[in-house]
């Protein structure tokens, strides 16, 4: 892939992953075009190709940093338009590790508005562009092309035709594919006789039910703004509550395999008695329901390793969860997509080096490698947790041993915890977990009083 020669791209999925990359390569093509099987909603509507958008999608602080490097002005609309902005520690009653963590002054803040909200923020503002084309209501079925190089996608018109017929072909020197964890395009590559990626997955078998609420005047004197549970190996349910948009909450709770949460009214309030401790439940009793409560099952952190050597044609790339996909308790997919165009930008533009599809895929797997560190290595350690990556390593015994000790003191400790978030929320490498200050107060520094029962009130307030 030469981008002289790149003279008409085509993004499949008009996701957050696709719409940045059509925004990055709007300056490189002569035209994009994004295809897209849904029809957009004018506004910020839930929308049927996107089933995890009826669960809280919070925006970690470098998926804001670098959506506002590729859209300037786009975290002012979303704060317009109701998007909350939650701060960690001090606005949270977190519970991780089996601990309570301080609610000291914040280090870092999450956006934690609608997922609809966000995605319609960002498509509002990349297909004003005028080189972006869209094509919606219309799915990718496959490549055309051959092993050495891609020349266009196969398409065909939802709803029009049965299903096998009615499909053509938009040329491209270059197709991307956005089309998230379910991507069919590991077999699209098999067809046209070039080598689909090994695929690397992991998973605890987390589900997730959740619902939507309307906020309660009372609501108005709780001393937190969310609450996140994260189960463990002896806690198999979670929770995390946070605010929306409209004056609502989203309510998500979770368990690991042999523990999901039912979708059924009793069974959901049920289940949050399950949780560490009943302030959920107690919160839930009084909640006035905004909508109905919706399952998610497809959880596994997936890797699909085109940056890895194999006949591979120029001219096709992967992007977002089509790459790679995490275990959504970590929050990390939005950010990876918004960091991924950023990535893409940056090996399109850079000087030195001629951008081949290889080298321009290798900087996208890159960009997601540190959000699959933390997730896939944590979830390894996870009891019942299934996958082909569970091979220990050498490493693993003592650096789990030190995360063991680190995450004890991350609870009491403000500072080791503002690296441990930093790390998490993906603005530092996870070096800095080593750094010497760090290391010091893990390997030989007491363990600090964490809460032991959960801070109802940010320290600040508590006195
Ligand atoms: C339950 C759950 C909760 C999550 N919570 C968070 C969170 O809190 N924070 C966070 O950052 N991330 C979260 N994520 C991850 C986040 O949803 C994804 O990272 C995000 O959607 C970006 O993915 P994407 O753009 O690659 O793909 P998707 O959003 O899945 O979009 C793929 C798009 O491709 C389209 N498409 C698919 N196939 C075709 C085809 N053949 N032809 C044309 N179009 C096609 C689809 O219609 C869709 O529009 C969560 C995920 C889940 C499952």
């Amino acid at each position: 892939m030469t981008t002289a020669s790149t003279r008409h791209a085509v993004v499949v999925g008009g996701s957050p992953a696709g719409l940045l990359a059509a925004h990055v390569l709007s300056a490189h093509a002569d035209k994009v075009t994004l295809v897209e099987r849904d029809r957009f909603p004018a506004g910020p509507e839930h929308r049927r190709g996107v089933p995890q958008d009826r669960h809280t999608h919070v925006l970690l602080d470098s998926g804001q940093r670098a959506l506002e490097e590729l859209l300037p002005g786009i975290l002012d609309e979303l704060a317009a338009q109701g998007s909350p902005r939650v701060g960690m520690p001090e606005d949270i009653v977190q519970w991780q590790n089996g601990r309570w963590i301080r609610r000291t002054p914040s280090t870092g803040y999450i956006l934690t508005g609608s997922r609809p909200l966000t995605d319609w923020a960002v498509r509002e503002r990349v297909l004003k562009n005028p080189r972006i084309e869209t094509v919606e209501n219309t799915e990718a079925t496959g490549l055309a092309g051959d092993a050495r190089r891609v020349r266009g996608v196969r398409l065909r018109e939802r709803g029009t035709h049965p299903v096998g017929q009615g499909e053509y072909v938009l040329d491209a020197g270059l197709v991307v594919d956005a089309t998230g964890r379910g991507s069919r395009a590991p077999a699209w590559l098999a067809a046209i006789g070039a080598e689909p990626p090994h695929e690397e997955y992991l998973e605890t078998g987390l589900a997730y039910a959740s619902r939507f609420y309307h906020a309660r005047p009372a609501d108005a004197a709780l001393g937190f703004r969310g609450v996140y549970i994260v189960s463990n190996a002896r806690q198999q349910s979670g929770a995390v509550l946070m605010p929306l948009e409209g004056d609502r909450w989203s309510l998500i709770l979770s368990g690991l395999r042999g523990s999901e949460p039912p979708t059924d009214e009793a069974g959901f309030r049920d289940f949050a008695a399950t949780l560490p401790h009943p302030l959920v439940h107690d919160w839930l009793r009084e909640a006035e329901p905004a909508g109905p409560i919706h399952g998610f099952r497809k959880t596994a952190n997936t890797r699909r390793r085109y940056d890895r050597p194999g006949r591979r044609p120029a001219g096709f790339l992967a992007t977002g969860e089509a790459l790679c996909a995490f275990n959504p308790v970590y929050g990390q997919g939005l950010a990876v997509s918004a960091l991924s165009a950023l990535a893409l930008r940056d090996a399109l533009a850079d000087p030195r080096r001629v951008p081949t599809t290889r080298r321009v895929q290798r900087a996208l797997s890159e960009a997601a490698r540190p959000a699959w560190d933390i997730s896939a290595g944590a979830d390894k350690n996870v009891p019942g947790a299934l996958g082909n990556v569970m091979r220990p390593r050498t490493l693993d015994k003592p650096v789990d041993w030190y995360m063991e000790r680190l995450q004890r003191r991350a609870c009491g400790n403000p500072e080791i915890g503002r690296v441990f978030r930093s790390v998490l929320h993906l603005n530092t490498p996870a070096s800095a977990l080593f750094a010497p200050a760090v290391a010091r107060a893990v390997l030989f520094g007491p363990e600090p009083a964490a809460p032991t029962e959960p801070p109802m009130e940010p320290e600040s307030r508590a006195g």
